[in-house]
């Protein structure tokens, strides 16, 4: 009896549902979010992501299409009509994988015209380009980058850019022979899904913060489109890290969303990267979640998957321990002394199989769950 009993108690107290309780429930999380184009590489971020307070967001590329184009061509200088300023700037950008480049190197391409050989061509991240072309430096860049360069800017200059800013686009100045001849206007435009996926997260008390490296009035330009109320603008690609840690030490649980290059350390800082699947692979390498659609509302879908997964966990925790609880005493003969009941090992052990069984049922139940409603 002794020994039967001991048999009994040993099947009962081991903690096979309590083992299979988290990961079961982490498995069948992370295939529901691949399933529907969410990627979640480990269970920890599987598990934050319902912590979420905060979510950052790039511009370029995440928010936005990333891929502008030029929309405006500003003379700024007698004897430089638009396409010899266009030509200009394209033969320094010629080569550029930077998006503004791209679109002005891409109208350039359109119109047909002729884009020679320029040389040493130097680039200042975040700033502009700098090329030589028949004996004169091509600048193109942002005022920053002028300023460093010694070009002035003349007042009306000044006027019509900030005009072209205050619509939202992002303007380069074009200078040559030390001397500002114009001003390309460069827009992106907003993915469709970002002004409801915005929406959807504030619906939910989370603050949304968007990150970039144009001049504020660009910046908030799109993030009044978007209704985003806080906006770091002027970042340069180097500090978006340091900012996602400053927003950590406001004691905020942060996630970045982003695609870039320059994201990858801001993606790895923060307390869960989102990388768009669209992006570059070392956005996707860094981050713990990548949205394969390209569609920003799973960004509310893989938290709401985390909130889910995570409360099946606590309920997988209480059958596996409901279980063991209510059953070691019977097992060792609590109910003995009063009704005579004695829990033979065949029916200890169909106990203990059946927590297992409700343990991964009720995992299980998580695929009736749709990320996205
Ligand atoms: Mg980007």
């Amino acid at each position: 009896m002794a020994l039967s009993i001991l048999i009994a108690v040993l099947i009962i107290a081991c903690p096979c549902a309590l083992g299979i309780a988290t990961p079961a429930a982490i498995m069948i999380g992370a295939s529901k979010g691949a399933q529907n184009g969410i990627l979640v590489k480990s269970g920890e971020f599987l598990e934050k992501a319902r912590k979420i307070q905060t979510v950052v967001f790039d511009k370029t590329g995440t928010l936005t299409k990333g891929k502008p184009a030029v929309t405006d061509i500003i003379p700024l200088a007698i004897s430089y009509d638009e396409s010899k300023i266009l030509q200009l700037a394209a033969i320094a950008e010629k080569g550029s994988e930077h998006p503004i480049g791209e679109a002005i190197t891409g109208k350039a391409g359109t119109l047909g015209i002729l884009l020679p050989q320029g040389k040493l061509h130097q680039t200042t991240a975040g700033k502009g380009i700098q090329a030589q072309y028949q004996g004169r430096k091509i600048l193109v860049g942002n005022r920053t980058f002028m300023k460093e360069k010694e070009i002035a800017v003349t007042a009306v200059a000044e006027a019509k850019i900030t005009k072209l800013e205050k619509e939202g686009k992002t303007a380069v100045m074009v200078a040559t022979g030390n001397r500002l001849i114009g001003a390309i206007a460069v827009a992106d435009t907003l993915k469709e899904s970002s002004k409801a996926a915005v929406a959807e997260l504030q619906k939910t008390g989370r603050e949304i913060i968007m990150i970039t490296g144009d001049n504020e009035r660009t910046a908030l330009a799109i993030a009044y489109k978007l209704g985003i109320k806080r906006v770091l603008a002027n970042t340069l690609p180097g500090e978006k890290a340091r900012k996602i840690k400053q927003l950590q030490e406001e004691g905020k649980t942060v996630a970045m969303v982003g695609d870039g290059i320059n994201d990858a350390p801001a993606l790895a800082q923060a307390d869960v990267g989102i990388a768009i699947g669209a992006g570059t692979d070392i956005a996707k390498e860094t981050g713990g979640i990548v949205l394969m659609r390209d569609d920003l509302r799973d960004v509310a879908a893989a938290i709401e998957l985390s909130r889910k997964t995570v409360a099946k966990m606590k309920q997988n925790l209480f059958w596996a321990f409901f279980y063991n609880i209510a059953l070691i005493p019977v097992a060792a003969g609590a109910l003995y002394p009063f009704t005579g009941i004695l829990l033979n090992p065949i029916f200890a052990a169909i106990a203990m199989a059946s927590s297992s069984i409700t343990v991964v049922g009720n995992s299980l139940l998580l695929n009736k769950h749709n990320p996205r409603k």
